[in-house]
């Protein structure tokens, strides 16, 4: 069988900073995703169906932690649910595909775009007195949002996965704590997993979630200058609690309506992850995340191979639980496995030949600098151990230093606008707090508010864009 080592047929056409067709030849060549037959809807291949797989695992390891249960509702939710709280319905109906039903019925029924409404129709039957709460419910699912926007693989797609958390609390102050503790746990997921360094705040009433009290965000820089937002937790008050009539009876025998929140990350992430440390040669995966952490690509010829596969397989087992693939196809050579690799972003390439046998060795590469070390076997699991832990370290230093040289500070509107159009970065900024002024903010320079930064100080000065007294520090910035 002819061996694969065109060039030309492997590598990315697209450098990096080519952005969306990188991004996209990314996604198709390393595998991650497909276009499906529907428009706007992606196929998720093992290989990105594995990263979500290990970001629901971390994830849901944390939310069972802090007492919360996974638990399933229908993906049907009956128009009138939808329509109970005005806000929710005015906020997602754009987006709400239906589904046309064979039998003669009325009422048409949505495409969950989320599911509070089918949620809190349970939760208002379960609940009776201040014994049952908190309830602390989780749920993984798809989710079907018709976008009319362009859409892109894992960034903005029809129907996506994510969880949902909705919990219920016999107070604000419950509420509130947990929607904090879950954006904490965010942070961890993302930045300590993940390696994407996050901001975290309020958004503004314009920004926040159509129906909560309030919505605290996670949101990252990508390489292009547009930020994207990464999950949401919403204290949601007392508004769906109202209008679903979920009540309890306190300690005191009084009736009172509950509180409640809800909390959700999506696949989205894995856009971000792809965006944020790939580079010319492709996909760079944080070791804590990548379905393969390393790969080992023995070196052999068919009159030594049988020794070889041999080394690489007890190689392999040295290793111990970390997750080892040993490449040994035999119809590509290695210079072809080492590319392919690079582009799939596996953190850590392990090469061991003949002369690496001899010596008792094998030569590790490091995905991220490219840097390559020669390692007696010996050693060499706790070696590994250690390169893995320094390139999550400095996948994450990395982009932080992106981030942290990607914030300027706006004095004025000239200024402002400088940022957003040449500088292509985030602009911190005083705001009035109006939303017709953010509205004109967005009108002008295609930048929305990210969040707002909390602080006890009260802010002094004058709105960036109105003039007029300023109310709030804002992060503004174009946004997927
Ligand atoms: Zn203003």
């Amino acid at each position: 069988m002819a061996k694969i080592n065109e060039k030309d047929e492997q590598g990315l056409k697209y450098k990096k900073s080519q952005c969306s067709d990188w991004y996209t030849e990314v996604v198709q060549k390393t595998e991650l995703a497909d276009y499906a037959a529907i428009a706007g809807c992606i196929v998720f291949r093992p290989y990105s169906y594995a990263i979500w797989e290990k970001i629901r695992e971390i994830f849901d390891k944390m939310i069972k932690e802090t007492g919360h249960e996974n638990a399933y509702f229908p993906l049907f939710i009956p128009e009138r649910f939808l329509k109970k709280e005005a806000d929710h319905f005015s906020g997602f109906i754009p987006e709400v595909a239906f589904i046309e039903k064979k039998e003669d019925d009325s009422e048409r029924y949505a495409l969950r775009p989320t599911s509070e409404t089918i949620i809190y129709d349970s939760y208002a039957k379960w609940i009776r007195s201040w014994r049952d709460l908190p309830l602390l419910l989780n749920q993984w699912c798809n989710i079907v949002r018709w976008e009319v926007k362009a859409t892109r693989p894992f960034l903005r797609t029809r129907e996506f996965l994510w969880q949902e958390g909705h919990t219920v609390h016999i107070s604000e102050e419950e509420a509130e704590k947990e929607v904090t503790s879950i954006l904490s746990m965010y942070v961890d997921l993302i930045q300590n997993y993940l390696a994407i360094p996050v901001l975290t705040g309020k958004k503004t009433e314009t920004e926040k979630f159509a129906g909560a009290l309030r919505t605290y965000t996670l949101e990252s820089l990508m390489p292009d200058g547009k930020a994207l937002q990464m999950g949401t937790s919403h204290n949601l008050g007392q508004n769906f609690a109202i209008a679903f009539n979920i009540n309890f009876v306190d300690k005191n025998m009084k009736e009172k309506y509950a509180w409640t929140t809800s909390w959700g990350i999506s696949t989205r992430l894995i856009g971000a992850l792809i965006m944020m440390h790939g580079d010319d040669k492709g996909l760079i995966l944080p070791p804590k995340i990548a379905p393969i952490q390393a790969v080992i690509v023995p070196i052999y010829k068919s009159k030594n191979k049988k020794e070889i596969l041999k080394a690489a397989t007890k190689l392999k087992k040295k290793l111990g639980n970390f997750s080892v693939k040993i490449d040994d196809r035999d119809y590509c050579t290695p210079g072809w496995k080492f590319n392919e690799w690079e582009m799939k972003g596996v953190p850590l390439r392990i090469e061991i030949g003949p002369k690496d046998i001899k010596q008792q060795q094998a030569i590790l590469v490091r995905r991220d600098t490219g840097e390559k070390e020669a390692v007696k076997l010996s050693i060499i699991k706790k070696i590994a151990i250690m390169k893995l832990e320094q390139i999550q370290n400095n996948l994450f230093k990395r982009a932080k230093k992106f981030l942290d040289s990607n914030i300027y500070e706006a004095t004025n509107f000239k200024s402002f606008e400088d940022i957003i159009k040449k500088k292509k970065g985030m602009a911190k900024a005083k705001w009035c707090g109006e939303s017709k002024c953010e509205e004109e903010i967005k009108d002008k320079t295609g930048a929305t508010t990210r969040l707002i930064i909390s602080g006890k100080k009260r802010v002094a000065g004058k709105c960036v864009h109105c003039s007029k007294k300023a109310k709030e520090t804002v992060y503004f910035a174009k946004a997927y």
